[in-house]
C-alpha cells in the first residue's frame, strides 16, 4: 500500500506508554469481556488461552529493543494513515448522502487498556467499542498476523482497520444498537447467526472504503487485496476454531467463515456501493 508522505489523522490517543489502566491480576482479566465488543478475533475459548500474564499492579511490560520500537512507530504512524484515508472516504460518501461523518478516535494501546467495554488485553485482537466509539488495537496484533495467521503485509492491517471503522458506520446508522436490542431478546446461537451478518457488513464496508481510496488517492500496490483476502481468510470462524480445536462448530460462529468473510470483503472492493451490502436480509446468510 502506499502511504508514506500522505496525512495521518490526529484522531488518535497513543496510550503505548501506558501501563495496564490499573487491570488486576488472574480472574480479573477473564472475567471483563463484556457485552457489545466486537472483537476481531473470533471471541473462542482459544483467544482467552493467550491472554497475557499480567502481574499485580500491572507493571510487567518488556522493554523493547530500539530497533523493536521503531518498527512499533512505523506501525503507529501507518495506522494513522489508514484511519485518515478512512475519514476521507466516508466523510465523502456521507456527504454525498447529505450527511456529516463524525469520526472515531482511535486509541493504540499495548497489552492492555480500559474502554466504555470493559478492560481490554492484547489477545483479543482490534476491537471497536459502541460505547465510547472508539477503536483499540495493539499493534502487536501486526506481528500476530503474520506469524500465527499467515497474514502478513501492510495492507492486510489496513483491512483490520477498515474493519473496525465498518463496526462505527454500523454504530453512526443505528444498526449496531438494533444489535444491542436484539440480543436481549434471544438465545446465544440465535444470536450468534446475527453477529455473523454484522461482522460481515463490517468486511464489506471495508471493502467499500477501500474501492474509494483507490479511486481518491490511488493507493493499491499489487498484491494489496490479496493481501486482504488471505487475511480475511485467515480469520474465518471456522479456520480459527479448526485449529484451536480440531473441529467446526458454526453454531457458535461469530463472524462468519474464511469464505463468506473474502466474498464480503470482496464485494464491498468491486461494487464500491454501501447499499449493497444488507447481509442481513442476504438470502444465504
Ligand atoms: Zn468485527
Amino acid at each position: 500500500m502506499q502511504w508514506k508522505g500522505r496525512r495521518a489523522s490526529t484522531n488518535v490517543d497513543d496510550r503505548r506508554g501506558v501501563s495496564g489502566g490499573g487491570i488486576a491480576a488472574g480472574g480479573g482479566v477473564i472475567g471483563v469481556i463484556i457485552f457489545l465488543i466486537y472483537q476481531f478475533l473470533g471471541g473462542g475459548g482459544s483467544d482467552m488461552s493467550q491472554l497475557p500474564q499480567v502481574l499485580p499492579g500491572g507493571g510487567a511490560q518488556q522493554e523493547m529493543s530500539a530497533e523493536e520500537k521503531a518498527a512499533d512507530d512505523e506501525r503507529a504512524e501507518f495506522v494513522k494513515v489508514v484511519l485518515a484515508d478512512t475519514e476521507d472516504v466516508w466523510g465523502k460518501l456521507f456527504s454525498d448522502m447529505g450527511q456529516t461523518y463524525e469520526a472515531p478516535r482511535l486509541v493504540l494501546f499495548r497489552d492492555a487498556v480500559q474502554s466504555a467495554c470493559g478492560n481490554a488485553s492484547a489477545a483479543m485482537g482490534p476491537f471497536y467499542c459502541p460505547g465510547d466509539k472508539q477503536v483499540y488495537i495493539d499493534l502487536s496484533f501486526y506481528q500476530d498476523m503474520q506469524t500465527k495467521l499467515k497474514a502478513p503485509g501492510d495492507f492486510a492491517m489496513a483491512y483490520v482497520v477498515a474493519h473496525e471503522i465498518g463496526h462505527h458506520i454500523q454504530k453512526l446508522n443505528g444498526t449496531s444498537d438494533k444489535m444491542s436490542r436484539l440480543r436481549q431478546t434471544m438465545s446465544e446461537t440465535e444470536y450468534n447467526k446475527y453477529s455473523v451478518k454484522l461482522e460481515l457488513q463490517a468486511d464489506f464496508l471495508a471493502g467499500v472504503w477501500a474501492n474509494h481510496a483507490q479511486q481518491m488517492k490511488n493507493i493499491l500496490e499489487a498484491g494489496d487485496i490479496d493481501e486482504a483476502l488471505n487475511a480475511a481468510n485467515a480469520i474465518g470462524d471456522d479456520r480459527l476454531q479448526k485449529e484451536a480445536q480440531g473441529r467446526v462448530v458454526p453454531d457458535a460462529f461469530t463472524h462468519g467463515t474464511s469464505a463468506q468473510r473474502m466474498y464480503w470483503f470482496k464485494k464491498g472492493f468491486t461494487t464500491g456501493d454501501v447499499s449493497q451490502g444488507d447481509t442481513f436480509n442476504a438470502p444465504d446468510l
